[in-house]
């Protein structure tokens, strides 16, 4: 080589280690400037440990609010969040609306979407397919990644059998319109294991919390599915919200072993450290919730042995508050008297947590007279509807004697 062109190969050689060290800079600046969230497999799909569930976004009017849905969607995405599911039902069928509004930006490709098929309004088997095709339409998209037969119960289960639901979505599962068949239950042990044998699924969608693990055999259910080979989606996994507001007693002990992170990132951790779980739903509404996900799960690590502990003590100090086991999933609706009765339990579950007699009284008057709890007239009608299996009239008996009694 002469020295011109031991020069030039020099100098291409520098500037290629420049270029290079730049890019690997821009790299690890990208690296260390977006944290992603950690992933799990399903099949050959890496999917966000962390999922966002469109059943409580932020509202303005009455309705979803687009503008902030889209920034929190976009952080989200930002930081690798990549399933997003959404059901006919969520926010009054806007939802489904909604999503299709803030996904329209992002390749198809660049993200998981999951729908459901709402079993409840079906009245006859010509009713399946128009229902689905109009959801896609509603979500702008030719194809669901994730599609569910939603909310199995015993109603429900019958309504499925006529109407030839499963079947009817398989043949759309041939076509590519469905990658994924599963479906979601909020039902007994028993009936899961009737589904499960009686037809083949992809997946599983089961409520999961560490409340609900022992005493709404969650954990039998978790055994079902994990023995039938079906990976598991969990839905509620903050009970309904009441495992981010915890008793403050409760609250104090997960401070006490990590000053640094949130009372939901426990339960979340929980639900997520299960082998067979690949995603975990969390219902965000506020772009904090969304902040607090990715943190919780860039480089997610498993409870360890310990944290189980502590997270089973706080839970047990939480239980011995009073609080009712409601997750506010308004399934009850529809009280002929008009009683609104998550917004009862609500008020009395943030009185047990904070014991701030004051402020309950001042919510409890907030609600509409006719919506409140003394006006109910023990039909049990709303009973039948209640996945968590509550007493309600009895309950709503509770609230409205500790407004009585506080207001002596
Ligand atoms: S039991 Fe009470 S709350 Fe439930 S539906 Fe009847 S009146 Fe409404
Ligand atoms: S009482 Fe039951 S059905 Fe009603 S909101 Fe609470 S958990 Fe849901």
């Amino acid at each position: 080589m002469n020295r011109r062109e031991f020069l030039k190969t020099s100098l291409f050689t520098t500037i290629g280690a420049v270029v290079l060290s730049a890019c690997n800079h821009i790299a690890i600046r990208t690296k260390d400037f977006i944290d992603k969230v950690s992933t799990k497999k399903y099949k050959n799909l890496d999917i966000s440990v962390i999922g966002f569930g469109a059943m409580r976004l932020p509202q303005k009017d009455g309705e979803p609010d687009i503008e902030k849905t889209q920034e929190m969607v976009d952080y989200a995405m930002e930081h690798g969040i990549n399933y997003y599911d959404t059901a006919w039902f969520y926010h009054g069928g806007k939802s489904e609306l909604a999503v299709g509004e803030v996904m329209k930006k992002y390749p198809r490709n660049s993200y998981y979407l999951a729908d459901k098929m709402p079993l409840r309004i079906l009245k006859d088997k010509s009713e399946v397919i128009p229902t689905f095709e109009e959801q896609l339409k509603k979500c702008r998209t030719d194809y669901f990644d994730f599609y569910l037969a939603h909310n199995i119960n015993k109603n429900e289960w019958k309504t499925l059998k006529e109407c030839n639901v499963y079947e009817q979505l398989l043949e759309k599962k041939q076509e590519g319109k469905i990658k994924y068949l599963g479906f979601s239950i909020h039902d007994t042990p028993e009936l899961l294991e009737e589904v499960v044998n009686t037809y083949k699924w992809d997946f599983v969608q089961l409520p999961i919390n560490p409340i609900d693990w022992k005493t709404l055999d969650a954990k039998r259910q978790y055994e079902i599915a994990t023995k039938a080979g079906l990976p598991v989606v969990v839905m509620n996994p903050l009970k309904g919200g009441q495992l981010s507001t915890l008793s403050e007693k409760a609250v104090d002990i997960l401070k006490n072993e990590n000053p640094d992170v949130s009372p939901s990132s426990w339960s979340l951790r929980y639900s997520a450290s299960l082998p067979n779980v690949f995603v975990v739903l969390s219902g965000m509404t506020e772009m904090e919730h969304v902040t607090d996900n990715v943190k919780t799960f860039t480089d997610f690590k498993p409870l360890t042995e310990k944290e189980q502990s502590v997270l089973e003590k706080a839970i047990a100090v939480y239980n011995s508050s009073g609080a009712i086991s409601c997750t506010y999933c308004q399934y009850c609706t529809g009280c002929p008297v008009g009683i609104d009765i998550p917004k009862n339990f609500l008020m009395y579950n943030q009185y047990k947590a904070t014991d701030r007699k004051d402020r309950f009284t001042l919510a409890y008057e907030s609600i509409k007279e006719e919506n409140r709890a003394d006006k109910c007239i023990n039909c049990g009608i709303c009973k039948t509807k209640c996945p968590q299996k509550l007493d309600i009239p009895n309950l709503l008996k509770d609230v409205a004697d500790l407004y009585k009694e506080l207001k002596q």
